[in-house]
């Protein structure tokens, strides 16, 4: 689903601040149970949204991004962004291959974007939850309605 507003986010020190500029489309957007996600994040799940490398700009703070690749040498491998100041992470970077066609894309967090109403909002909302094996959650608990998929679902053609 397509953003109708631009969006803008930062860390919790406020030094590293983005901008997802309007109309972006929000490729894949859903909560990720792994357990790479719940570590690199510290937190139980990560609601990510991924979108086109274009459509993200970091405006503030870029001095103080440091990145982090676990497995760099696999074709899986990504850049986990965080502020070297306070630690949060603000996004990722990898390139995903979306209908076999290998794309530059960011991965972000909503729970970073400065208005919580735009974070609520219909475009943000997410569509999935993945990697529901690897919870530590019960997931039944989310009376969401949301497809689970157990691992990555193959994506679309
Ligand atoms: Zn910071
Ligand atoms: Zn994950």
């Amino acid at each position: 689903m397509n953003t109708k507003d631009a969006a803008s986010g930062h860390c919790y020190c406020e030094s590293v601040t983005f901008k997802i500029r309007e109309n972006t489309e929000l490729l894949l957007n859903g909560y990720c149970h792994c357990s790479d996600c719940r570590r690199a994040n510290a937190c139980n799940l990560y609601h990510y949204v991924y979108l086109k490398e274009e459509d993200f700009e970091i405006t503030g703070g870029e001095d103080l991004l440091s990145w982090y690749v676990k497995d760099a040498d696999t074709s899986d491998s990504f850049r986990r962004y965080f502020c070297s100041k306070c630690g949060t992470r603000t996004h990722n970077f990898r390139i995903v291959d979306i209908g076999g066609k290998p794309e530059r894309l960011i991965g972000t967090f909503p729970s970073l974007l400065g208005d919580l109403e735009v974070a609520k909002s219909e475009a943000w909302r997410p569509t999935e939850h993945i990697f529901t094996s690897e919870s530590i959650l019960n997931v039944n608990l989310f009376n969401d309605g949301l497809p689970r998929h157990p691992a990555m679902p193959t994506r679309g053609s």
